[in-house]
């Protein structure tokens, strides 16, 4: 291995050292009970908010409990359902037709290959590597949405702006076995910490590693990381 690629290996473990210490326990922020709900979920969190998400699922899976049920809703329906999350036409209509899809070609049971998932509707590789992640524990890759993007450029551990080669940049410096964790944890990393706006550098505990700081770092990054783990909210 060359000088420069040893390098740039060596500060991705060190930034991953450091990410795992102050996110011990990596999770997605949606609330679901079942690989097809955390695919229903994730089509109505794009240009939303987990929250928001987590404030309609209830009633929409109250009413449509599983994949034939939702397939078989009326589209105005649902839109009156999801209206609150954005967007909401074509959100009906996607997560309609995927449990549509699901019903007939997949027997009600969400595929577990990243082949098959992409092929249904609202679906591309973001939402197949969290549905395989979070419904099924299975590493397909790593789930790179817009905050682990960010984070992923700030960091240095990548210079593409396609989420795609992103992702192939990060999975060929972490293990497999830890590709679904450092997905999750970039993003909530970005969500809580190194916001679009306003990066709480001075406070991150992945200052010293970091291409892009704009801060001095306050304390070790110990403390730092300590400070990082009360700030993220507990898996519910
Ligand atoms: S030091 Fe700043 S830019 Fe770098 S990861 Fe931390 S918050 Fe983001």
């Amino acid at each position: 291995m060359r000088r420069k690629e040893k390098a740039v290996r060596n500060d991705a473990k060190e930034v991953f050292a450091r990410l795992f210490s102050a996110i011990p326990d990596p999770h997605i922020e949606l609330d679901y009970a079942d690989p097809w709900q955390l695919l229903i979920a994730t089509i109505l969190s794009a240009q939303s908010t987990d929250k928001r998400v987590n404030e309609v699922t209830p009633q929409l899976f109250a009413r449509h409990p599983d994949p034939r049920s939702l397939g078989e809703a009326k589209q105005e329906e649902v839109e009156a359902l999801v209206k609150s999350t954005g967007f909401f036409r074509n959100k009906a209509k996607a997560i309609r037709a995927a449990s549509k899809m699901i019903t007939e070609r997949f027997g009600q049971e969400v595929p577990k290959t990243i082949e098959e998932l992409v092929e249904l509707p609202g679906v591309a590789r973001k939402t197949a590597n969290l549905v395989l992640a979070g419904g099924y524990g299975i590493a397909s890759g790593i789930v790179i949405d817009t905050h682990a993007r960010r984070v992923a450029q700030r960091l240095g551990l990548t210079k593409e702006e396609d989420p795609e080669k992103i992702e192939a940049d990060l999975m060929g410096q972490i293990d497999r076995q830890d590709w679904i964790a450092v997905g999750l944890a970039l993003i909530l990393h970005g969500r809580y910490l190194c916001t679009a706006r306003a990066p709480s550098c001075a406070t991150c505990p992945l200052n010293e590693p970091c291409k892009s700081r704009e801060s001095r770092p306050e304390g070790t990054w110990k403390q730092r990381a300590d400070k990082e783990r009360e700030l993220i909210p507990k898996k519910r």
